[in-house]
């Protein structure tokens, strides 16, 4: 069930991947470019859906197999349904970097697989493509494992496995296309109200908010067949409404985030606040001078008005308490290399991603070589906020 709900562009480091709540996962093999990795999640689910396969299906449709061979048989089912999503995936991804897409990897995860995508489409039409792509590409695979099926009258355990293939790939398409935004059908839904409108907001509301109601219908139709007794497909089922549910408020809420970071330069949101240590200040001094007075969780260092640095709490806090009279900020500051600056002119969301990208809390501002202020991490958020409860940046704009 891959749902190819792409990660949030946040530009460069690949270890993005292992910050955006895809950890833990193992990576197997890079294809054409495209880094390809299992989440953990999914050894639970090869070995569910073997067992199931080799203790259900197999015996029922194959009796005439022994239960070895229903257990081989089981894995190799399995290890075709994970080469089927993956190619679903696999389908997105070309697509997205045939139309100029930076395509970092996929996940292949409990539910499916997570296209990681730098950026969403600039166009509706791109868009589609590569929404309609996977679904298609799963069709594809189950006509081809039908006509197998078909054709191999004389084995019945080959004919028992394309079975299954053409199944799952035909249940893949069909789900997908449930038109619930993260779904593919949803993005191809978003993608022609957005082509109709020109509003990618409207759009993606329009489109999450349907996704909500098939999560929700998947929920309550998960509990209603564990109320009937089928306790494990109904927990599955609703455990898909809900991670369905999650997908789509997140997609909107990062919709909504852009729509405001599309408007707003760090002049914005800027800290006015040129107060710096020098390089020989101590750390005893920057945190009795500075750090205490304004409550503030970073300084950055400037030489002869110039800055070269930047020393935060936890950069402070790591000096022992001894050594805190005598070690200069320069020892242990963020120096001129790691050093990331923005000035006022700077569009918010280029320094969003450089917080993100370097898990930084604040970046300082610079004006012409001279630092004027401090953008923070918990600044935007708030103001971002704000500018959402006041609806500054209104729907139908
Ligand atoms: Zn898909």
């Amino acid at each position: 069930m891959s749902t190819a709900a792409r990660q949030q562009p946040v530009s460069g480091a690949p270890p993005r991947s292992e910050r955006s709540g895809l950890g833990n996962s193992l990576r197997l093999v890079t294809i054409g470019g495209i880094d390809v990795a299992v989440h953990v999640s999914w050894l639970v689910i090869f070995g569910l859906v073997t067992w199931s396969l080799a203790t259900g299906y197999f015996p029922q449709i194959v009796p005439e197999s022994t239960a070895t061979q229903d257990w081989i048989l089981g894995g190799i089912a399995a290890l075709l349904l994970f080469a089927s999503v993956l190619l679903h995936e696999l389908a997105h991804s070309f697509v997205a970097k045939a139309r100029g897409l930076d395509v970092r990897s996929i996940t292949l995860f409990i539910f499916g697989g997570v296209s990681n995508l730098a950026g969403e489409a600039k166009k509706p039409g791109v868009e589609f493509q590569i929404a309609i792509v996977g679904p298609l590409t799963s069709f594809v695979i189950a006509a081809v494992a039908f006509a197998i099926a078909v054709a191999s009258e004389g084995a019945p355990m080959i004919g028992a496995v394309a079975t299954y293939v053409a199944v799952i790939n035909g249940l893949l398409g069909v789900f997908n296309l449930v038109p619930g935004f993260p779904l593919d059908g949803g993005r191809v839904l978003r993608s022609i109200v957005w082509s109709a409108t020109g509003n990618l907001r409207r759009a993606t509301e329009l489109a999450a908010g349907s996704g909500q109601v098939v999560a929700w219908l998947m929920m309550l139709w998960g509990f209603w067949r564990v109320l009937n007794g089928d306790v494990l497909a109904g927990i599955w089922i609703a455990a898909i409404g809900w991670f369905l549910q999650n997908a789509a408020q997140t997609s909107l809420q990062q919709t909504v985030l852009e729509t405001h970071l599309r408007r707003l330069r760090v002049a914005d949101v800027i800290r006015p606040d040129s107060t710096a240590a020098s390089p020989s200040t101590t750390v005893a001094e920057v945190i009795e001078q500075f750090v205490l007075p304004g409550a503030r969780r970073a300084v950055p260092v400037v030489d002869g008005g110039r800055p070269v640095g930047i020393v935060t709490l936890s950069d402070l806090r790591d000096v022992p308490l001894e050594a805190r009279e005598s070690t200069p900020v320069s020892q242990i500051m963020a120096g001129p290399d790691a050093l990331v600056t923005v000035t006022p002119v700077t569009p918010l969301r280029t320094a969003v991603e450089a917080l993100a990208e370097g898990e930084f809390d604040q970046l300082p501002v610079v004006d012409e070589g001279r630092l004027v202020g401090l953008v923070t991490r918990g600044d935007v958020m708030r103001l971002l906020q704000i500018r959402e409860a006041l609806d500054l940046d209104g729907r139908d704009r």
